[in-house]
């Protein structure tokens, strides 16, 4: 394994070289989805990138436990301490089991994430099922004294631990501002300062899920379960923690807070954070219209959307742009990524019938290292994608006989396609992604309902003709005493 990754540390704010605890283990910890409605656009992003992240660490020969949450208690809905379960809330409108709810849409979000070719992770948690680590975790910040009791609810005491560690140190707050630009405590709330962050709420009457404590019953506050589950799973200290910028404050500081105040011990070694997705250059949101799911971008059934876009148009769209980098969801942009995706992959199928020479015009071995130095770089995938291109280029050359390649290098370049576009990209021949398949089986079903209704009405020519156009198009059909069968020919 060659040491020379360098990954951007949100912490430190500048690249460091990327040194695990205890090599060739890696423990990788990103903020999965609170399981309340279908994934989004904005949810693609976070996937693919720590899916980018996972699979070039695994690649390049580490042994890496990724551990992704489901969140399904503790959100509540003004993403603070205030307001209804988001669960909760939908299941109390559609009157569901919670955990049906956060069935249904964790089954969607897998199913979604299969779509994009987004491994799944090693561990996937669930906030629910860890109540007893969770409270484990506040009685040892009770004890050190970072957190205090009123009326069964428990906060973390941020002014407290602001003496003795920096609060603020991931996103750069301070303190003192936040203090003075957080609204008043309006006298309803029980904290002692509006920086202060639920650990445990005892829950109201009405509200559905909730646990004994030593404190009352109720349930824990949303920061609490990744500090309480990336310990269980992957220790006091990690090596990589992930997720969307928009979790940085307050949710990530706060984990850094608890682990401390817990543990004595900084959680995460390396903090990393995808950029966000803007829609035509505003923020997603439900009351701008402009909110898209991952199944009406596959089905193109949205208002905003000229088509539909293919889940390795989404993936690739994404993989264009440095996760760091902000990036604009357009149909232009989408169409201009289907293109080039296109381009790619077609590439990929010219390169399996090239015939090799004595000489080589282009220096492979040179495109090779470049693809690894641009990865190495905090995952560089539009980078990597541009040294792609040239790739492809010289795939088309040789093939209209315009440069030549030798023996060895041919195999070189068939093992850039293979590491770099398949494993480490995670692309895939439309063909093998499922949303298209349906698709394609959808439509010859159409055709052949055609013939039989040509048949019926003895129409034998019209008959003939599609059959030898599937045929041409390697769809053979076979008429059988059940009905009419066909495969395609690969
Ligand atoms: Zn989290």
């Amino acid at each position: 394994m060659n040491n020379s990754l360098f990954i951007y540390n949100t912490l430190s704010r500048r690249k460091e070289l990327f040194e695990p605890l205890s090599p060739p283990y890696t423990g990788m910890y990103v903020c999965g989805p609170t399981v309340y409605g279908d994934a989004h656009l904005g949810h693609a992003r976070p996937a693919i990138t720590f899916d980018l992240v996972f699979r070039y660490l695994k690649h390049k020969g580490y042994k890496v436990r990724y551990v992704r949450n489901i969140t399904d208690v503790g959100h509540l809905e003004n993403d603070a301490d205030e307001g209804e379960d988001k669960i909760g809330k939908k299941a109390r409108l559609e009157q569901l089991e919670p955990m049906e709810v956060v069935q249904y849409y964790a089954n969607r979000y897998h199913h979604d994430m299969e779509l994009l070719n987004v491994l799944p992770p090693s561990i996937e948690p669930h906030a629910s099922g860890h109540i007893i680590e969770q409270i484990e975790m506040i009685e040892r910040i009770l004890e050190n004294g970072y957190a205090y009791i009123i009326n069964g609810s428990v906060y973390f005491d941020v002014v407290k631990y602001n003496q003795e560690y920096p609060y603020g140190i991931l996103s750069g707050r301070r303190i003192d501002e936040l203090l003075a630009t957080t609204r008043e405590l309006d006298g309803q709330e029980e904290k002692r300062n509006s920086v202060d962050f639920a650990l445990w709420k005892k829950a109201s009457p009405e509200h559905i899920m909730k646990w004994p404590s030593p404190w009352s019953l109720g349930f824990p506050g949303w920061h609490l379960e990744c500090s309480a589950m990336g310990k269980k799973y992957l220790g006091d200290q990690f090596d990589i923690h992930g997720g969307g910028l928009d979790l940085m404050f307050p949710h990530h500081e706060c984990e850094i807070a608890q682990s401390q105040a817990a543990d004595r011990e900084t959680p995460v070694r390396y903090w990393m954070h995808n950029n966000l997705i803007t829609i035509e250059g505003q923020k997603m949101g439900k009351s701008l219209g402009n909110f898209i799911t991952l199944e009406q971008l596959f089905s193109g059934d949205h208002p905003k959307l000229e088509k539909a876009y293919s889940p390795m148009n989404i993936r690739f769209f994404i993989l264009q742009a440095h996760y760091r980098s902000p990036l604009d969801f357009s149909n232009a942009a989408l169409q201009a990524a289907e293109k080039g995706m296109r381009k790619l992959l077609e590439a990929g199928h010219t390169l399996e019938k090239l015939q090799p020479d004595n000489t080589s015009d282009s220096d492979i071995n040179a495109l090779k290292n470049k693809l690894y130095e641009a990865m190495d770089d905090d995952f560089n995938s539009p980078i990597a994608i541009s040294h792609l291109f040239e790739v492809v280029r010289i795939i088309n050359s040789v093939n209209d006989k315009k440069e030549t390649i030798t023996a060895e290098d041919l195999t070189l370049l068939k093992q850039i396609y293979n590491d770099f576009v398949y494993d480490i990209l995670g692309l895939q021949t439309e063909m093998e992604s499922g949303n298209d398949s349906e698709l394609i089986d959808g439509l010859i079903q159409m055709i052949i309902d055609m013939r039989l209704e040509a048949r019926k009405n003895k129409d034998w020519a019209a008959s003939d003709a599609i059959r030898d156009k599937l045929s041409a198009l390697n769809v053979q059909i076979k008429d059988g005493k059940d009905g009419t069968t066909w495969n395609i020919d690969k």
